[in-house]
């Protein structure tokens, strides 16, 4: 079974591209982090599964963050995904809260999609989240933003996080727009019959041999996905050094050492008093 992996394909006789994602490992280390619920976790694996299928429209080093922020249960998902596949997340707010269709735990939600690239400018856009879906909220937003018909289909249960996407290329194999549009119903049609235990347990390219096996599609290697937190000691210090000296100081006194937590992978950083060049100059701790 192929665990953890993105794969492009491309239709050979149609301007249609696409790209599956299973995730497992990597899925669980994003939720290990916290005790969320099963909804909550619902909700992560679909946020991880998309995360990863946008990165692979970045063109060059950099991450997309998808972050949703709603007026509770759950005031915030977020979910990133760098362009070498390394992905972590987080939901704050009542990780106990349950529903139905989890996206209604982000209450007058509003979703922005962030590239960030490295060394480079940003780019944001957001869209509200009108649909009961996260996949619906996308669709909408790739065609008011891209004007690109894009589809997406993302699920999680049995502790695994999948996804597919469908995205229209500009007119090059097929020049007639009514085929064009044609030739992307049709994809749309074959890829709407795959079920949500379909995209976590086959291997994607059985699983796309199956769904269009009347439309040739060609599959290229998969990549490998994993959990990675950029959080770092030398970051963790660089956040301490902003905080007011009296309040190090203070901290420090009454404890003896500094430790500052990472959310997203647990990680403990623990800071003694001569970790903190601004401190450890002057000597002012006795
Ligand atoms: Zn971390």
């Amino acid at each position: 079974m192929t665990q953890d992996c993105s794969l492009r394909f491309l239709f050979d006789d149609a301007d249609i591209r696409g790209e599956c994602v299973v995730l497992n490992d990597a899925f669980n280390e994003v939720t290990a982090a916290h005790c969320y619920s099963d909804s909550i976790k619902q909700l992560l694996g679909e946020f991880a599964a998309a995360a990863v299928l946008i990165s692979n429209n970045l063109k060059y080093q950099g991450k997309i963050v998808l972050q949703a922020r709603g007026s509770g249960p759950l005031e915030l998902v977020m979910m990133e995904c760098t362009s070498d596949l390394q992905i972590r997340g987080i939901a704050r707010g009542n990780l106990k809260a349950e529903a139905a269709a989890p996206l209604a735990l982000l209450v007058d939600g509003q979703l922005a999609i962030t590239i960030e690239r490295e060394g480079g400018q940003n780019y944001q856009g957001i869209v509200a989240l009108e649909s009961d879906t996260l996949a619906g909220a996308l669709q909408n937003y790739f065609l008011q933003s891209e004007q690109l018909h894009t589809r997406f289909w993302l699920t999680a249960q049995q502790g695994r996080a999948a996804g597919m996407m469908l995205q229209q290329l500009p007119a090059q194999l097929q020049q007639e727009p009514a085929a064009r549009q044609d030739q992307w119903d049709t994809a749309c049609i074959l890829a709407e019959t795959v079920t949500p235990n379909e995209l976590v347990e086959l291997a994607p390219s059985v699983m796309l041999h199956r769904l269009f096996h009347e439309m040739p599609v060609r599959i290229f290697d998969p990549i490998k996905v994993v959990f990675g937190c950029s959080c770092s000691r030398e970051r963790s210090l660089n956040a301490l050094s902003l905080l007011p000296e009296a309040e190090l100081v203070e901290l420090l006194t009454e404890q003896g050492a500094i430790t500052m937590h990472c959310d997203m992978c647990g990680n403990d950083y623990r800071f003694v008093q001569s970790d903190i060049p601004m401190l450890a100059e002057n000597g002012r701790v006795h």
